[in-house]
């Protein structure tokens, strides 16, 4: 921290205030980041579990599980930034009477808290501590695997979710014998329809990877899962890819109201019950004006905007001034099977379909339309939708149905004439 930057610290008043940011993840980065982007001039503090440097998650089911980066880092000069980071101290409770967070090493007072905890992977049970059974959220995940991988060894990949696609497109890259084992019938089962998660069946197929759907782990033993059907895949490791839910047990007893999934329920501004006491990013849902409903988002870009919400209004709430509503059109990607996937907005199964581009084929893109406005879109090898797609999301436009199912026509271009 610059001698100036101290100085400027200790001066008090609004502009001195202590933010006591839980969670160095990516949004937790984001907020600390943001309130001095945002000329927040007070003590920023961002306290982490992990002992690493503060790290991207993405690249770990990707480049840095091959090997192809040794880390993913966020390139923050947090001392620059006059941004104080403890590593290495869980956060264990919080006492929002007296202003004060418990941690290890004892209590952490704070004038603004933000919640920015994250998730934890859902672990299969009756498998924790079993030898060779692993999850993927974590920087030390992403290395116990990476010899997995360089092994070739025999895999199987419980969970046809995301991480699972992705690991599963790691494992086989490296030249691994990837059996998926899924309990709905087709992946995606909880994120897609079934007409759009379809085609994708074909992807693993094609790429070698052996997907069981139907298919539930009874147990595993010494080398080998056991299916309830009884039977028998051949692993010497096996991968957890079932879910997430927010990292929020060490809130039991505070007061703070958690939902239905454990998260953290926050306002449309992005605060808590507790007085002076923000969440954001996957520990945390809110309520959705633009879709009508509260929203527990798991994805990299909600915990890039979020966080600039949360530190304009702990400048507004200093200030006096109305605080911002967080509304955004959530967006992620993935990239699987040789194929980038591309997410954006937010769709109901009462919401109509309609397609552009053949699925069996290498490009297409499904919309999703209420009351004749898009209001989502999946992108598969079509960027250039995703793009135009997500404006037309943000206007609430009118489209053209027929225009819109034409590939060869630009996105942009099946707006429906006023
Ligand atoms: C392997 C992987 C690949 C992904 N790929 C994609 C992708 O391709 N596209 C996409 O859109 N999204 C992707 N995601 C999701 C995205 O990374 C997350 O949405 C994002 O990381 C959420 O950030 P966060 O800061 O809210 O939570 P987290 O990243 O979980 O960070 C929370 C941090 O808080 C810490 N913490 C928790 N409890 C405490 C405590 N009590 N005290 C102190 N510290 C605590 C944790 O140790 C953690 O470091 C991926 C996720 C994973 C795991």
């Amino acid at each position: 921290m610059s001698e100036q930057r101290h100085e400027r610290h200790e001066e008090g008043g609004p502009a001195g205030r202590r933010v006591v940011v839980v969670g160095a993840g990516m949004a937790g980065v984001q907020t600390a980041v943001a309130l001095r982007e945002q000329g927040f001039d007070g003590t920023v503090t961002l306290i982490g579990a992990e002992l690493h440097q503060p790290y991207d998650r993405p690249p770990l089911s990707k480049a840095v599980l091959l090997g192809k980066a040794e880390h993913s880092a966020f390139d923050v000069d947090f001392e620059g930034l006059g941004i104080e980071l403890v590593l290495g101290r869980e956060v264990l409770g919080l006492r929002p009477a007296d202003h004060e967070l418990d941690t290890e090493t004892g209590p952490v007072p704070y004038d603004v808290l933000v919640l920015a905890t994250g998730a934890e992977p859902i672990r299969l049970p009756g498998t924790e501590g079993v030898p060779g059974v692993h999850l993927l959220r974590t920087l030390d995940d992403a290395e116990r695997l990476r010899p997995v991988l360089a092994r070739q060894h025999d895999v199987v990949v419980v969970g046809a979710g995301w991480i699972g696609a992705e690991f599963a497109t790691a494992a086989r890259e490296a030249g691994c014998a990837v059996t998926v084992v899924e309990a709905a019938d087709r992946p995606l089962a909880g994120a897609l329809p079934a007409e759009v998660a379809a085609p994708m069946t074909a992807w693993y197929a094609d790429h070698g990877v052996d997907l069981r759907t139907h298919a539930r782990v009874a147990r595993v033993e010494a080398g080998a899962v056991v299916l309830d059907d009884g039977s028998r895949l051949p692993a010497e490791a096996v991968v957890v890819g079932i879910g997430a839910r927010p990292a929020t047990a060490w809130l039991a007893g505070s007061g703070v109201a958690l939902g239905a999934h454990r998260e953290i329920v926050a306002d449309a501004c992005l605060r808590t019950s507790a007085a002076d006491v923000y969440a954001v990013g996957d520990c945390a849902s809110f309520p959705s004006g633009r879709y009508g409903e509260r929203l527990l988002v798991h994805h990299w870009d909600n915990a890039l905007q979020g966080p600039r919400t949360v530190a304009a209004n702990i400048l507004a709430a200093a200030t006096g001034e109305l605080p911002a509503v967080y509304d955004p059109v959530p967006y992620f990607w993935s990239e699987q099977f040789g194929r980038f996937v591309q997410y954006v907005g937010h769709h109901a199964d009462a919401d109509s379909t309609l397609w552009r581009g053949d699925p069996s084929g290498p490009a297409w893109t499904v919309c999703w339309l209420r009351e004749g406005r898009l209001i989502a879109l999946l992108a598969v090898g079509r960027p250039r939708d995703l793009a135009q797609g997500r404006r037309l999301i943000e206007a609430g436009r009118r489209m053209d149905a027929e225009a819109l199912a034409d590939p060869a026509r630009p996105l942009k271009d099946a707006t429906a004439t006023p």
